[in-house]
């Protein structure tokens, strides 16, 4: 049995039956909702098995699609079709070790520019002066200036678990943020002290404060082009077990430098 959950713990699952290899997707909504990318394992859905639900929210985010969040954390949990009988559920979510593997990349065409699916960065494209960032359901909207520059993955618990893969935001000025809409907008508070914003009407990853008031913002939380490269992998002794990193992008075992 396997078994997992978002991070406040407010939503725990287990799975009496196989969990399917890991598909990593690239299309814009699983980028935007999870923050960069997000992976999900299919199940039966007989075999899963909701064992905590109070936190758990549905969001449709397409005409036969849902998408299943924690409305207290924000994590980006599980996506299923309607009518088919079975759930993707997100393999950051699962408990650690997950013994899971990666099984393909898909919609690789709507991935973002600040990475490749597999293999180096693409060399900087056009860098856009405004950046638009927005969650899936449109209830949280913000600009800010751009290009987003250097882009940082996080391989640490926390994100893997928000975020459903692993989660790369870019440093930002908060009070250069110009706010358009934040009716759904919430936060949740880190044991350390920071906060991490997320639209608690769709379960989208929207930006991290850290307890010194430095502040990130997801790369997937952008809509269209950010400027950005992805410059650094941190964390990456807490990564998951299921993917590889050989995109030549360097790897600190921590936070890095600074
Ligand atoms: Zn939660
Ligand atoms: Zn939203
Ligand atoms: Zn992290």
């Amino acid at each position: 049995m396997a078994a997992g959950g978002c991070l406040c713990g407010a939503v725990r699952f287990a799975v009496y039956g196989p969990v399917g290899a890991v598909a990593v997707c690239h299309c814009s909504q699983c980028r935007r909702w999870g923050g960069h990318v997000w992976g999900g394992s299919l199940v039966a859905a007989e075999d899963l098995r909701l064992t905590r639900d109070a936190g758990l929210r549905w969001y449709r985010s397409s005409a036969t699609a849902a998408r299943g969040f924690c409305a207290d954390c924000g994590a980006s949990l599980f996506w299923k079709a309607e009518g088919e009988g079975h759930v993707s559920v997100a393999a950051g979510a699962f408990d650690p070790p997950t013994g899971l593997t990666t099984g393909k990349h898909i919609f690789t065409a709507d991935a973002g520019d600040y990475y490749a699916p597999d293999g180096p960065p693409p060399p900087p494209g056009p860098a856009p002066e405004r950046l638009d960032c927005r969650c899936l359901c449109g209830a949280v909207a913000f600009a800010l200036p751009g290009p987003a520059g250097p882009v940082t993955a996080c391989h640490c618990g926390q994100c893997r678990r928000l975020s459903g893969h692993y989660a790369a935001s870019f440093d930002a000025d908060e009070s250069a943020l110009a706010w358009q809409n934040r009716d759904g907008l919430a936060e949740y508070g880190t044991p350390a002290g920071g906060r991490r914003g997320f639209c608690a009407g769709c379960g989208s990853s929207l930006y991290f404060r850290a307890a010194d008031g430095a502040f990130s913002v997801e790369a997937g939380a952008v809509r269209g082009p950010t400027g950005g490269t992805l410059s650094a992998h941190i964390f990456v002794a807490d990564k998951g077990d299921w993917y590889t990193l050989n995109d030549g992008v360097p790897q600190a075992a921590g936070a890095g430098d600074g």
